[in-house]
Formats: structure tokens, C-alpha cells, sequence
């Protein structure tokens, strides 16, 4: 395995990164205590590159959740009715500040959620790209004009903003999902409260930084926007405010499973994006060389933590030794270490938790008849007995396992393999979720068929291309057990506004639809 030695930074250095980065987006640590919080709790940073302690910060009280919640309810009155492109005049400004700082937020988000360079720095760029995209759509929320049946009438709809918008995120997306949500909310009409994950407040506290800058640069209400640093009893606090009218929510399945009923029973609206468990087919005729190329991209960056990471492979028998001995090819060719350095591919676990996962996953798939290709072993545990870096693993599984149809938020890659196309689907669809999925093959009838209504049941579906790296333009999210929400590109934009229907009577009759007769 590439993994060379001694190469971690210090616990010292990583501090003083740390501190610089976020000086340089305007946070000090001790002004991030919200004036007037009373909160007594600690959060405590960890960097999951050398496991060191990285700052402490007070996570935010419940009353601090109410306070936020209040203020924006009331920066909702002025901003519903400010005109929509000066709306986006504000979220233009935004990104110009992120184009300014791209460096900085990227080495945060290295920091905190251990993220290579290069990735760190592409999802900087994401929420550059989206606030690009919300800029535009703040001249285009259309509505539709319908045919009235009735002489002298007119039939539209109008969009207007929901209210304030919560936002909660995972650790491994720390600043562009709340992007996507933030500049598309805002160009709504929408205030926005977020909840980032416990892992990661650190860039949120910088990105919070960022807006705010941007908010005083246009003589924009402050109030627009609140950062709530903390775990699940402040995510908690958050959902079942009744003054929240949207929540979007981004994590694992069982956060979905609690949050969901929770907002459904006071009526408020959720948007999910929960776990994935993303599978490629790759058919005889595929470009094997493009395939392994997709594959190892899809299945060993970001260290196996994407929700759109691939998790299955489901192989061709003709092809299927082949393919698997290049990818473990690849696998061994893989660096593993300090996501700082250049030439890293794979850098650590978010934490103990995730390689314990990681490891009872592959004692699992094993006692059910998997056969461990290649992977799993640590690295640096001596050096850095708090930092968990792994190698991806490849596990070839006799069929349908119950281990095969879980995520688990590590870099395992499962191969399987089919005889017959609709073989291949049906194994592809049988897990409970439904992000993202793939198939390589240069057979036009296979690549249709995969795209149709008779093909992946998946939100994201591409033909000769990995499962992970979407882009901004096209409507984000998966179906069944990932939560059927759609952010960022397209029309997810209505997902945060209420449409209204009007009938406008110009003639001088009072004629009723469906030819009724009254008096
Ligand atoms: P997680 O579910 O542990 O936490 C996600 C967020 O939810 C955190 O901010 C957490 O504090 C909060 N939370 C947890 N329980 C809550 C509750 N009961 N009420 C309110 N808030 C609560 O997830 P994680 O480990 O941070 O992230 C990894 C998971 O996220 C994976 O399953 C991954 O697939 C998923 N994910 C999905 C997408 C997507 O777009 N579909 C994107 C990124 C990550």
C-alpha cells in the first residue's frame, strides 16, 4: 500500500492552521459565543487527521435556537417582499467573498473533516457555483398562466417564500450543502437557522462569517442568518420549532427516521437527504479503462464518506475478474495519509466510530461468504492512536448478503456479479435506498434501459460515469430510504417557496366553473 510515514502534522501546526484560516474569514473563537447566550455546554473540535483537539467552542442553548429562530421570523417580513433579483444581489455579493476565501474555507474543511486538498477545494467551488446558479434564478421564478374555462378569466400561480428555513447538515459536505440550501432559501425569500454537525462548526462558524460580510456589504438584515453550533439536542430544538417552515435535512437514515414525523406532526415541510448505497453495473461492452477510472474515483475518494459514494459493484461474470483485479490494482497505488500533502488520495475516517463500522462491516460480509480482496488495514495508528486511516476495501460477495444492503460510511467496495442485464437491475434495486447509480457499457439498449422507468429506481442515474461528483445544474437527491428530497440545480427551488393559484375575474359576469348554477 502507498502509505509513506512520519508525514502528520503536529498537533501545533494544526491549531495554528486552524486559527489563521478562520482569522482570515473574520471568526475569532472567543466572538463566536452569541452575544447574550447563555450557553454553558462545550463542543469539543477534533481534526480527524491527527485526532487532535482543535478548539473548544460553546454550542449553542436552547435558548439560543429560539432566539435565532425569533430573529429570523421577524428579517422574514422585509425580505419576503424585497424584489427577488436584489435578493440575489446579496447572494452575488456572497459568492464573490467565497471566491476571496476559496483557500481558506478549503483548508477548514481539510481540517475538520479531513477532505484531500483538491476535494476540499471542489466543494468550495460547488458553493461558488451555486450562489452563480441562485444569482440567475433569482429572475426566474416563474409561474405558469393556465387556460381558464370560464369567459373574462385568468388562471396563474404565483411563488412566494416559505418562512424561515432550517438547515441541518453531515459532517462530510460541512459548508456546500448548506450552500445549496442557503443561496437558493435566501433568493427565495427565505431566512435561514443551520444546525452543522458536531464535527464540523469550525467552517460553519467561517462560512456564517462570510455571509454576514456579504449581508453588510448590501445593507442586508444580519438577522437572515444564524449559525447554531452544537449536536443533536440542538438539531432537536430546531425541528420542533413551529415558527420553522421548512427543514432541510441532510445525514444518515435514522436521522430521517426521526426527524421526518417530527415535522410532519405540526404540518411543517422537510426536504431530505439521507444515506446512500450507490451501485454501478459494468457490462461487457464497457470501457474497462473508464470504468476502473470511475470506479476507484467513485469508491476510494473522499475516503468511501461521500453519500454518493460507490458501494456496490455489480460486474458482468465475463468480465468480472478482470475488472476486480484492476481495480485492486489501482487500490495499491492508492497514498494514504496527510490529506495536506500532495499526492494523498485517501485521507482519514472522521473518527473511531466509522473504523469500528468499517471493521465489523468486513467481519460481517466475510462470515456471510465474502472474500476480502484487498484493504482494510490501518495506518498510523502508532503515531496517531486518535486518527483512523484505512485502506479501501474490495469484497467480492456471493449475492445478496444482508451486509450488502446496508451503508456503511466507510470505503468498502462489494462486487457482485450478473449474468443477464435484468439480472443486474433487479440486484441493483434490491437495497432500501436510492441515491445515486451507474452503469458502464457502450450498448444502447442497455444504457436506455438503465435511464427508464425500467431501470434504476435512483434519483441520480448516470451511463459511463461514476455514482459521486454531481454537478450544481441538476436537481440533487435520491428516492425510497434516502428521502425523495431534491436540492440545488433544476426546479428544487420550489421545494422552498408555497405556490399560490389565482383566478382573476375582468369581465362584468360572475360565471362558476363546472357550468353550477346559484340563485
Ligand atoms: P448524522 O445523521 O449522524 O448527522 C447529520 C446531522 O443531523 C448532524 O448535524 C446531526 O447533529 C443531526 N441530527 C442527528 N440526529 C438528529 C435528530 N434526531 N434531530 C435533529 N438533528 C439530528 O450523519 P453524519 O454522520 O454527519 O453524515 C453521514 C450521513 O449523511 C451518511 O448516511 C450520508 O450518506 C449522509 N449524507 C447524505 C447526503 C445526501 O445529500 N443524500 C449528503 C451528505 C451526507
Amino acid at each position: 500500500m502507498g502509505h509513506g510515514h512520519s508525514e502528520l502534522p503536529s498537533i501545533d501546526q494544526v491549531r495554528d492552521r486552524a486559527g489563521d484560516a478562520l482569522a482570515r474569514c473574520g471568526v475569532t473563537l472567543r466572538s463566536s459565543l452569541q452575544e447574550g447566550s447563555d450557553s454553558v455546554a462545550l463542543l469539543t473540535v477534533r481534526t480527524p487527521i491527527n485526532g487532535a483537539v482543535v478548539a473548544e467552542i460553546p454550542a449553542a442553548s436552547a435558548g439560543d435556537v429560539q432566539a435565532a429562530v425569533a430573529a429570523a421570523a421577524e428579517a422574514f417580513i422585509d425580505w419576503r417582499v424585497t424584489p427577488a433579483p436584489a435578493r440575489g444581489e446579496v447572494v452575488r455579493r456572497f459568492g464573490e467573498n467565497l471566491r476571496e476565501h476559496k483557500n481558506d474555507l478549503a483548508e477548514l474543511v481539510t481540517l475538520e473533516a479531513g477532505k484531500i486538498e483538491s476535494e476540499a477545494r471542489g466543494e468550495v467551488q460547488e458553493m461558488i457555483d451555486v450562489c452563480d446558479f441562485a444569482v440567475g434564478l433569482s429572475r426566474q421564478l416563474y409561474g405558469l398562466t393556465m387556460a381558464s374555462e370560464r369567459p373574462g378569466h385568468r388562471l396563474m400561480e404565483t411563488w412566494h417564500p416559505l418562512g424561515v428555513t432550517a438547515v441541518i447538515t453531515a459532517f462530510n459536505f460541512p459548508v456546500a450543502v448548506w450552500a445549496w440550501n442557503t443561496a437558493i432559501a435566501l433568493v427565495c425569500g427565505n431566512p435561514v437557522v443551520w444546525k452543522p454537525s458536531e464535527q464540523t462548526p469550525l467552517t460553519a462558524l467561517a462560512c456564517d462569517s462570510l455571509l454576514k460580510k456579504a449581508f453588510a456589504e448590501t445593507r442586508t438584515d444580519p438577522r437572515l442568518h444564524s449559525v447554531l453550533p452544537g449536536g443533536r439536542a440542538v438539531g432537536e430544538a430546531l425541528i420542533d420549532d413551529t415558527r420553522t417552515a421548512l427543514v432541510s435535512a441532510t445525514g444518515s437514515v435514522r436521522m430521517g427516521r426521526e426527524v421526518a414525523p417530527r415535522v410532519a406532526a405540526r404540518f411543517g415541510k422537510t426536504l431530505l437527504e439521507l444515506g446512500g448505497n450507490n451501485g454501478a453495473i459494468v457490462a461487457p461492452t464497457a470501457d474497462i479503462d473508464l470504468a476502473v477510472r470511475g470506479i476507484v474515483f467513485a469508491a476510494a475518494g473522499t475516503a468511501g464518506q461521500r453519500c454518493t459514494t460507490l458501494r456496490r459493484l455489480i460486474v458482468h461474470e465475463s468480465i468480472a475478474d478482470e475488472v476486480t483485479e484492476r481495480v485492486a490494482k489501482a487500490y495499491s497505488t492508492l497514498r494514504i495519509g496527510n490529506p495536506f500533502s500532495s499526492g494523498v488520495l485517501v485521507g482519514p475516517l472522521i473518527g473511531g466510530t466509522s473504523y469500528d463500522a468499517m471493521k465489523a462491516a468486513l467481519q460481517q460480509a466475510q462470515s456471510s461468504g465474502g472474500e476480502l480482496l484487498c484493504g482494510g488495514e490501518r495506518h498510523y495508528a502508532e503515531e496517531a492512536p486518535d486518527a483512523y486511516y484505512v485502506s479501501p476495501a474490495l469484497v467480492r460477495m456471493p449475492g445478496q448478503e444482508p451486509i450488502v444492503h446496508e451503508e456503511t460510511f466507510a470505503p468498502i467496495l462489494y462486487v457482485m456479479t450478473y449474468t443477464e442485464f435484468d439480472e443486474a437491475i433487479a440486484l441493483h434495486n434490491a437495497v432500501p435506498q436510492g441515491l445515486a447509480s451507474a452503469v458502464f457499457t457502450n450498448d444502447v439498449r442497455e444504457a436506455e434501459t438503465f435511464l427508464s422507468a425500467a431501470g434504476s429506481d435512483c434519483g441520480i442515474t448516470n451511463v459511463n460515469i461514476g455514482t459521486s461528483g454531481a454537478e450544481i445544474g441538476g436537481a440533487f437527491g435520491g428516492e425510497k430510504h434516502t428521502g425523495g428530497g431534491r436540492e440545488s440545480g433544476s426546479d428544487a427551488w420550489k421545494a422552498y417557496m408555497r405556490r399560490a393559484t389565482n383566478t382573476i375575474n375582468y369581465s362584468r359576469e360572475l360565471p362558476l366553473a363546472q357550468g353550477v348554477e346559484f340563485g
